[in-house]
């Protein structure tokens, strides 16, 4: 099939981009030793999941349900962590994962007894931001996500293996040197007793511009200095810029300014733009006042505010265009709904050769399968 055949919506995971993303990873891990996890919360296409494998150590769930699907459909390395475990979940995560992270000394030492065969780790929190905007950020006030310093205790209990937190987005290396410098000043009289590191995810790595050889740097400075393995686990970077979200132009309406309705929603499609919020780039469009024909961009949904924003083409847009929305394969398929019965969109492959795959296509079903 080809891209301009595809039933809209869709997204469409780009087999090229997200392959060049793979090996600028996987040559961090050649180069430097650490490991690197696909979080999966990011990114759970895991029809590609073979193929990330081919490149990366292994997957990093949420809990329960993103650890079966790493475990199924990719094989490797499967770390879990989440800020509670209940108990009937334990003797299955311990069959499905290498390495099994628990939010508090509470949770560990209720556990700790049943684990067989995992590597247990503590998740702690430097409670040093670098980022602001609290929804992201697990160093913000009374954050739930990792143990602070004031409530570690002095002996590390018996059993732990690692250390794991995570507290960046989208950030630069040198916001992770900084925070490990805190972790280290901190944490560091029982880095020896452990055996890895997992500095958690929201390292942008593929981005143009990331600083790859500070990240380097810091890896092999805790490998030598700790005797420590480093795990990444990004989920952004993995497959950032490497989807697009097809959408078509269903209707124009007019009211002070012209609205193209779309069969793509940010409320269900896209829930970030309104959450973070963001302005997701958009082929051919500039900002409202660089091109000539402005439109704000909106959902068929009844929720008022389902707007994706406002943009300015070259030409005027007419009913049955298609519209494609860039870097839509991340944090987008993971967070669809069906509010408003909305169908959810199609996921499509882009191959390397220019040909488009449809993988999965959805109806009714998965709308009335959720409720009753
Ligand atoms: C969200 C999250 C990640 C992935 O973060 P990205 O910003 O997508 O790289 C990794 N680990 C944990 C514990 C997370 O909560």
């Amino acid at each position: 099939m080809r891209f301009q055949e595809l039933p809209t919506p869709v997204y469409v995971i780009d087999e090229a981009r997200l392959k060049a993303n793979l090996l600028i990873l996987s040559e961090l891990e050649k180069r430097s030793g650490c490991r690197i996890l696909l979080a999966q919360k990011a990114f759970s296409a895991f029809s590609l999941y073979p193929l990330i494998g081919r490149y990366i150590s292994g997957t990093a769930a949420s809990g329960l349900y993103e650890a079966r699907l790493g475990l199924e459909e990719m094989g490797k390395e499967n770390h879990v962590y989440s800020p509670a475990y209940k108990a009937d979940e334990i003797d299955e995560l311990c069959r499905i994962c290498s390495h099994v992270i628990f939010n508090s000394i509470r949770q560990f030492e209720t556990f700790f007894p049943r684990l067989s065969g995992v590597s247990a780790g503590l998740r702690i929190n430097p409670c040093h931001s670098t980022q602001s905007g609290a929804i992201y950020d697990p160093c913000a006030p009374f954050s739930r996500l990792g143990i602070p310093r004031e409530h570690f205790p002095a002996e590390l209990p018996a059993g732990v293996e690692g250390f794991h937190m995570h507290t960046l987005c989208e950030q630069n290396s040198d916001a992770l040197v900084e925070t490990f410098k805190v972790l280290e000043r901190d944490f560091s009289r029982h880095f020896r007793a452990l055996k890895w590191l997992n500095l958690g995810g929201g390292h942008h790595i593929t981005r143009p511009g990331y600083d790859i050889t500070a990240l380097e740097r810091l890896i092999g400075y805790i490998r030598d200095e700790y005797g420590l393995t480093v795990y990444l686990e990004p989920g952004e970077a993995v497959a950032l810029n490497a989807g697009r979200l097809v959408t078509t132009v269903l209707d124009i309406v007019e009211n002070g300014k012209s609205i193209l309705i779309l069969d793509a929603s940010a409320a269900c499609h896209m829930p970030d733009v309104l959450e973070m919020p963001y302005r997701p780039p958009l082929h051919g469009a500039g900002l409202p006042g660089e091109k000539p024909y402005e439109y704000r961009l909106a959902a068929r949904t009844c929720l008022a505010g389902d707007s994706i924003g406002d943009y300015s083409f070259d030409k005027p847009v007419e009913i049955g265009d298609r519209l494609i929305f860039d870097d839509m394969a991340i944090y987008t398929m993971v967070k669809n709904n069906t509010f408003n019965g909305m169908p959810l969109p199609s996921i499509a492959l882009l191959r390397e050769n220019g040909e488009a795959e449809l993988v999965k296509s959805f109806g009714y079903e998965d709308f009335k399968g959720r409720l009753s």
